[in-house]
């Protein structure tokens, strides 16, 4: 069986075109299927629509958060109600095509457990998004040296049950699935796509979500910005002993004038800023070791179409009923 697992956050006109696309898709692959749609607090009636869609379809199911945890832990989630010995992963506004499925699902068959959906072309969207990604996942895998990056980023992939269990074990908050993904390793492999353009509706991945994102992945996966850190706080000791000794020099050889308050001040403000930024690295590491010690759940489910997780089912084994 095939688990098919949809993020939607206020996705209300793109899902009953999807499951439309995505039913053909399965059907053509003659396998049984389930499509588990989980909603990230939408705002809309996206809720709504998959409940409808879910009383027309028993292959379909729906959970609803109690709040908007983002869309890696509605992934998780999907995962973790999955029952299939595949799971496919895309996003509701129809930009992944579900007819790409067969192909995820050939790769599988010749032996790889993680096929990825690789975006040879992204189609609508803004400069902004693209060049944000692509700086992000230039960063990640040139300067951060991260080895198993996505290709060319991800949003859309299938796994086998052994990844999908490997990677519900772990427990981390903030995870970004897709680099957690490439860390477990496994065969992995990647069939090109063309993302398309929206259905309807508008992004819900705003530049404050991506760009903590980013912060999450770059902390998660790399001790690069503490060393950088580091070596910055050296370099500036550094320049200040050279400067130190050329102001005793000069006060030496050329009479002790009271100068250079300017330098002094530039001096003062530079070095308090890099102290600043480089205690909000180290914060960044200190707030996450934090966030796991506290070992909250990543999500919680407020409630879904099927009764036996409307009770608020989390990844953590100790359900926080909150
Ligand atoms: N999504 C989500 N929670 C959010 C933002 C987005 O579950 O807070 C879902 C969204 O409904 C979609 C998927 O994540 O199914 C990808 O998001 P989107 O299409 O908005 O991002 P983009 O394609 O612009 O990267
Ligand atoms: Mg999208």
């Amino acid at each position: 069986m095939i688990t098919v697992v949809t993020p939607a956050y206020n996705e209300e006109g793109n899902l009953r075109a999807l499951h439309e696309r995505l039913v053909a898709a399965l059907q053509a692959c003659g396998q049984r299927y389930e499509w588990l749609i989980v909603d990230d607090a939408s705002t809309d009636a996206t809720f709504q629509v998959a409940t409808e869609i879910a009383a027309a379809d028993p292959a379909v199911r729906a959970y609803r958060f109690s709040r908007n945890f983002g869309s890696h832990a509605a992934i998780l989630c999907g995962l973790e109600h999955s029952s299939g010995d595949i799971a496919v992963v895309l996003a509701a506004d129809l930009q992944d095509p579900p007819e790409i499925i067969p192909a995820l699902l050939d790769e599988i068959g010749k032996g790889a457990s993680v096929v990825w959906a690789a975006r040879e072309q992204r189609e609508g969207e803004t400069f902004l998004n693209v060049m944000t990604s692509k700086l992000f996942y230039w960063v990640i895998s040139r300067v951060l040296k991260v080895d198993r990056t996505p290709p060319k980023g991800a949003d859309f992939f299938a796994i086998t049950r052994p990844v999908i269990d490997s990677l519900l074990r772990i427990q981390e908050p903030n995870l970004n699935v897709f680099m957690a993904l490439c860390w477990l390793g496994y065969t992995q492999a990647s069939v090109p796509y063309r993302k398309q353009e929206r259905f309807s509706g508008t992004s819900g991945w705003s530049l404050v979500k991506r760009f903590k994102l980013a912060i999450d992945s770059f902390v998660a996966s790399s001790y690069t910005p503490i060393r950088f850190m580091s070596a910055t706080g050296l370099l500036t000791s550094v320049l200040g002993l050279v400067y130190a000794v050329t102001i005793i020099y000069n006060n030496i050889f050329h009479g002790g004038a009271v100068q250079g308050w300017p330098s002094l001040m530039v001096i003062t403000l530079f070095s308090a800023g890099m102290v600043m930024s480089m205690l909000g690295v180290l914060g960044e590491y200190v707030w996450r070791s934090l966030e796991a010690s506290r070992a909250r759940p990543l999500y919680i489910v407020e409630k879904s179409t099927s009764t036996a997780a409307a009770k608020g089912h989390s990844t953590t084994k100790d359900h926080a009923h909150e």
